[in-house]
Parts: structure tokens; sequence; C-alpha cells
């Protein structure tokens, strides 16, 4: 959603609030897209003179992310809380120069898909668990452990591995 801010610029301690409507069914990155299946988020923008504006965001986007182990879909919220003095002086020019993070703010014009898209990027987990202990799934038959073990266990040759395991946990015990 484009939302221009010329009108707010010509009244002091004017006040817009905005819901934002997330257009986009998923969040993707260049590795990865996540479902989103709930969002709730809102702009607020506050002229306080001197063509400053008081910008303010709250809220939360759930993003469904498969777990690092089991690969299980995890609801995930992220949670919104930003707060910036938008300083509407500055020419597109000269924030260029300054390398001003404000990319979502070109004029008057505030781009919100694209500030809701960078403030998303910049809460994703390194990882989602679906719980602490989640046991993954058997790298040989690909068997989610969680729901039970697999056939695989009984035919592990164990010995061979965990002797192997055990003079390596010596080592870090030293
Ligand atoms: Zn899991
Ligand atoms: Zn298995």
């Amino acid at each position: 959603m484009l939302i221009d801010l010329y009108d707010l610029l010509q009244e002091e301690d004017g006040v817009r609030n905005y819901p934002v409507e997330l257009e986009a069914k998923e969040f993707k990155t260049k590795k990865s897209r996540y479902p989103i299946s709930d969002s709730d988020i809102k702009l607020s923008f506050r002229n306080k003179g001197k063509k400053h504006i008081d910008f303010k965001c709250v809220g939360k986007v759930t993003l469904i992310i498969p777990c690092d182990k089991c690969l299980e879909p995890v609801p995930y919220e992220i949670n919104i809380d930003y707060f910036k003095d938008l300083d509407m002086n500055k020419s597109s020019e000269e924030k260029i120069a300054e390398l001003d993070e404000e990319v979502y703010l070109e004029g008057t014009k505030f781009d919100s898909d694209v500030f809701v898209y960078n403030e998303i990027l910049v809460s994703l987990p390194m990882k989602v668990l679906c719980k602490e202990d989640c046991k993954g799934i058997c790298n040989r038959c690909g068997a989610n452990l969680n729901m039970g073990s697999c056939k695989c266990d009984n035919a592990e040759p164990g010995t061979g591995m965990s002797k192997i395991l055990d003079v390596f946990n010596q080592f870090k015990e030293v």
C-alpha cells in the first residue's frame, strides 16, 4: 500500500492511522518462502512540524516455518515495534548519499509493503523448532521420530560408531 504523506505535512499536529493489509500470502526470501497465516499491523504518522513526522508501527505477523529438524510446519509470530522520526527535508539524492535505510519512503510516498517486508526480514529467526527436544527425522528412512521410532533403530550396528564417540567424548572432557 502506498501512503501519500503530502496532506499530513500541511497539517501541523495532524495524525493518520492505517491498518496494513498484507497483499502477499507468502513471505519470500532469496532462499525460502513461508505462508503468512495471520497479520495485524498498524501504522501511525504524526506531523510534529518542520517537516518531521513521527512514524510508528506496531503489530504482529505469523509465518508458517518448517521445523529445522523434522520439517513439520510451525507457526512463528514476529512482533513489530518500530519508531522513527522521518525527516522529510531530505531529498532522495541526499538519502542515497547518506546511505539512509529509508528505502520505503520516496518523496512523500510511504510504501508500507516495503517497510513491513524489511521489518519481517530482520526479525526472521535463524531456525525454528517445533519443540525444544524435537527428535528430527531418521536420516535413513526419513520417518518423523517424534511419532515413534522407526525400524532403522534396531538395525543400527551401534558398537562401531558409539566407540568412536566414546573416544571423542573422552577428549572433550580433558
Ligand atoms: Zn520438529
Ligand atoms: Zn529410519
